[in-house]
């Protein structure tokens, strides 16, 4: 029997993860009247100091239109309100060997992503759910066990160290890459399932403000940009963060990580690759790369994402991606809007049934129609990590690009850049996919025509010369 349940009437949903899409999940389901409880492994992230305490991922995040998307759609002015606290960035900035700059933007139309800190958005998400009344959170909360066909799931209170059971008529795994819920559900059914650990690694230093003149704290480096110091087998990345530093992120093998054991070494690797980046961390807190975790890189798809009418997994736990799309975390988001809206198209509503046909349709419906976008996603997120650690210095990327620009200037809804599609719009991912391929075949094409025009000019050019 459960332990200290509500009995109040209508569809119970136990959200198991309370990180970034988790939440998100509850203020969707709230507003559809369900009474929502939430599961959190750790402690409530709000009032503590640390931000990498919390988390083992990225401190800072880019948020891009399908994160914005689902953040409105929520109906709670939650997409005006975390554009107050986030940092646009209107285009890379690549950081070539000789310390030049060089700005890539990301569209013709000055759209920006934006720099986001993740326990600021995580503590506006959680103090949004203040405002209903039909959402219980539970911190210190770990999943044990659960039962798809009785909605029985078992938690260990790790504060109390006791053992505690909720029943809920759905269950929703929001609990990330190691998903518990998706270790349940392969038990119970034939779930597809693939999982890549990529052979590089990450490791998150800092560039601080700097002090000028009068005293007062600026950024080190243009804050509007994503940096980038592109070195072809690896990279570091920077996003700048609201205190005027930035995070840096170093992602190279970890072969290379091991390479470096000492000081000397370390001072000596960057003086090779980063020169321009030592004076801005500073010699004393470069050896941070020494004290911080070194991340490892995992990419996994499967397939289904539901049990009958009782069991969804959601975000990371669906589908996690190597993080170089920036699209983690928005593809999450995306997943709570796509469920909601299919809540909507079934007529799925927060009172009790028989039968639960609704929820079973829906949760199906749900897993056909979003499989082949997070797999797309997964794709891509891999592909970029090459476009971002070498191709953005490669001329005949930069000169496709440029002309992919202008096709994109003249005929802005015929050629759509990949980025854009993935970024500034909500369109599938798999259909920006199948997109990106006819328009790459298109711009072959018209890269033969030019390229024979421009032979047949200088033929004609030699043998006028010649006569
Ligand atoms: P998580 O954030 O992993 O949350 C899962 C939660 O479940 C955790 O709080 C965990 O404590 C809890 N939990 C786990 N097990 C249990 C259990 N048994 N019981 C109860 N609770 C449990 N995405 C972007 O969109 N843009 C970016 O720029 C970006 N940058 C990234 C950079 C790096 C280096 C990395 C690693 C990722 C990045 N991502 C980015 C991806 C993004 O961080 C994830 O996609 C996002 O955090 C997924 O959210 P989630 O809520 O699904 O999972």
């Amino acid at each position: 029997e459960p332990t200290t349940q509500s009995k109040a009437p209508g569809r119970r949903v136990a959200i198991v993860g309370g990180g970034l899409v988790g939440i998100l999940a509850a203020l969707y389901f709230a507003k559809r009247d369900w009474n929502v409880e939430l599961f959190e492994l750790r402690k409530d992230p709000r009032g503590t100091g640390n931000q990498a305490s919390f988390s083992q991922k990225s401190i800072n995040l880019a948020l891009s239109t399908r994160g914005l998307s689902a953040l409105a759609n929520t109906g709670l002015n939650l997409d005006e309100i975390v554009l107050n606290f986030v940092i646009p960035m209107k285009g890379r900035m690549i950081h070539l060997d000789k310390g030049e700059l060089r700005s890539q933007p990301y569209g013709i139309f000055g759209e920006c992503i934006y720099s986001v800190e993740r326990k600021a958005l995580l503590e506006l998400l959680l103090n949004t759910t203040k405002k209903f009344t039909n959402i219980k959170i539970y911190f210190q909360h770990r999943m044990k066990t659960c039962n798809f066909d009785s909605g029985l799931l078992e938690f260990e209170n790790v504060a109390e160290e006791i053992k505690v059971r909720y029943t809920a008529d759905l269950i929703i795994g929001a609990d990330g890459a190691y998903s518990s819920v998706r270790s349940r559900l392969m038990r119970v059914i034939n779930m597809d399932y693939h999982q890549e650990y990529i052979t590089h690694a990450y490791c998150e230093l800092t560039i601080p403000p700097i002090i000028d003149d009068k005293g007062d704290l600026k950024f080190a480096m243009d804050p509007n940009h994503l940096h980038i110091w592109p070195k072809h087998t690896f990279m570091m990345i920077a996003l700048p963060n609201l205190d005027k530093s930035f995070t840096c992120t170093l992602f190279m093998p970890n072969e290379n990580f091991d390479a470096i054991k000492t000081e000397s070494e370390l001072i000596n690797f960057f003086e090779l690759y980063f020169p321009d980046s030592i004076p801005l961390i500073g010699e004393q807190r470069l050896k941070e790369y020494f004290r911080n975790p070194r991340g490892s890189l995992i990419s996994i798809k499967c397939k289904p994402y539901h049990y009958r009418s009782r069991a969804i997994i959601i975000g990371d736990a669906a589908h996690c991606m190597v993080p170089f799309y920036g699209q983690g975390m928005n593809c999450g988001f995306q997943d709570v809007e796509i469920l909601d809206n299919v809540f909507e198209r079934f007529n799925v509503t927060a009172f009790r049934n028989d039968d639960n046909l609704d929820l079973d349709l829906a949760l199906k419906e749900y897993t056909k129609f979003r499989h082949e976008d997070a797999m797309a996603i997964c794709d891509l997120a891999m592909y970029n990590y090459i476009e971002m650690r070498s191709s953005v210095v490669n001329p005949w990327y930069l000169i496709r690009r440029k002309i992919e620009g202008w096709l994109h200037w003249l005929f802005p809804t015929i050629i759509i850049p990949l980025y854009t599609m993935v970024s500034f719009s909500t369109v599938r991912y798999s259909d920006a996919v199948r997109r990106w391929k006819w328009q790459s075949l298109l711009l072959n094409v018209i890269g033969l025509i030019i390229g024979v025009i421009i032979a047949l000019l200088l033929n004609f050019l030699y043998k006028f010369l010649r006569e």
